[in-house]
Parts: C-alpha cells; sequence; structure tokens
C-alpha cells in the first residue's frame, strides 16, 4: 500500500502533520509533501478532516 494526498481536496491544516509517528509529512507553503519511512499505519488518513489521504495499492 501505498499514501497518497489528493492536492485539490487537502486544506493545509496541519492535522496530519502532527500525528505521524514518524514525522513522514511535511507542510511546504501550500503543498503536502509526503517523505519517506511511512509505515502505513493509517493515523493521518483517520485525522483529515476532509478525506485527503488515503491508502492505495498504487501511487497516485
Ligand atoms: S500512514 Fe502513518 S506512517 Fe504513513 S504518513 Fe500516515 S501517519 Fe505517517
Ligand atoms: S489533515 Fe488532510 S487537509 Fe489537513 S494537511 Fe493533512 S491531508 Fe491536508
Amino acid at each position: 500500500m501505498v499514501l497518497n494526498v489528493n492536492r485539490y481536496v487537502c486544506g493545509y491544516c496541519g492535522a496530519c502533520v502532527a500525528v505521524c509517528p514518524h514525522c513522514v509529512l511535511e507542510l511546504v507553503e501550500t503543498w503536502l509533501e509526503i517523505g519517506s519511512g511511512c509505515t502505513e499505519c493509517g493515523t493521518c488518513v483517520k485525522i483529515c478532516p476532509v478525506g485527503a489521504l488515503s491508502l492505495d495499492e498504487v501511487k497516485a
């Protein structure tokens, strides 16, 4: 599985950045960067208030 972000839906609230236990996510100005080290724990997917994150079979 791979984490994808829908950048047209993301509101850049930073909630996912704060909850990731491995500091994979970073807000760079108005762009959510997905770095390396994701363990597919799904915590960020659950916390996102607008459903912009998803764990999928393939990289979007
Ligand atoms: S799935 Fe888990 S490890 Fe991966 S970016 Fe989200 S919170 Fe971090
Ligand atoms: S929690 Fe959702 S809306 Fe907020 S920065 Fe992360 S992906 Fe974007």
